[in-house]
C-alpha cells in the first residue's frame, strides 16, 4: 500500500478535458502560463504564486455567504442565480439549474473557493470567457487544489492522497481537508494507482 502523498502536482495533470484535442492546453499549462501556479523551490510540486494567493484571499474576504457567492457566480455560470437551487447531502452541496446538475461540491466552502478563484481567473487568464464551461470548471478546481487556507475559517488545510482497492483494481484518491473545521475542499475521482 502506498503511503499518503502530499504532492498535488500529479492531480492537476489528471485534469484533462479533451485528450483528443491537442490544441487544448493542460490545466497546469494554463495555470503556469498565467502566473497562477509556480513550481515549488524543490521543483517537485506546484504552489500558488504569492500574487494569486493574495488575489484569491481578497475575493474570499468579499463573499458573505452561499447566496452571495451564487450571485457573484452569475457571469461564469451563465444562468440567473435566482433559478439555481442547491441540495445538501451531509456536507456535500449539489447545484441545480432547473433540473440540470451544474456542479457538485464536497462542501459549501468549496463553492466559496471556486467563486473567488473564478473571479480572479476572469481577470487574469487570456480568453477565459472563450473556454467551455466544463473547461473553466476544471481550471478552477485546479486552483482550488492548491489552496493552503480554508475559505470557511481561515485555518490551514491538509492535502492527502491514499491508495484504495476495489473489486476492479487499485486506485489513488486525494482530498484537501481543513484541519480546523473539517470542511472538505477537494475530492478527486479515483485514478489508476501509480505504484
Ligand atoms: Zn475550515
Amino acid at each position: 500500500m502506498a503511503i499518503g502523498c502530499t504532492n498535488r502536482r500529479r492531480w492537476t495533470s489528471e485534469m484533462a478535458s479533451d485528450a483528443s484535442n491537442e490544441e487544448v492546453e493542460s490545466v497546469e499549462e494554463v495555470l503556469l502560463d498565467q502566473g497562477v501556479l509556480q513550481e515549488t523551490p524543490d521543483g517537485t510540486d506546484f504552489e500558488l504564486t504569492d500574487r494569486a494567493d493574495a488575489a484569491v484571499r481578497g475575493e474570499l474576504d468579499a463573499i458573505d455567504d452561499l447566496d452571495d457567492a451564487l450571485d457573484r457566480a452569475r457571469p461564469w455560470l451563465g444562468v440567473d442565480p435566482d433559478l439555481i437551487r442547491f441540495e445538501r447531502d451531509g456536507d456535500a452541496v449539489t447545484l441545480y439549474f432547473k433540473e440540470r446538475n451544474i456542479g457538485a461540491y464536497p462542501s459549501e466552502a468549496a463553492i466559496l473557493a471556486d467563486v473567488a478563484i473564478a473571479a480572479v481567473l476572469l481577470d487574469w487568464v487570456d480568453g477565459w470567457e472563450e473556454f467551455e464551461t466544463r473547461r473553466r470548471g476544471e481550471i478552477v478546481s485546479g486552483v482550488r487544489l492548491f489552496l493552503d487556507v480554508c475559505p470557511a475559517c481561515d485555518e490551514a488545510v491538509t492535502f492527502d492522497s491514499k491508495t484504495v482497492e476495489s473489486c476492479c483494481g487499485t486506485y489513488d484518491v486525494a482530498a484537501l481537508v481543513c484541519r480546523n473545521c473539517g470542511a472538505r475542499l477537494y475530492e478527486s475521482g479515483p485514478i489508476e494507482a501509480s505504484e
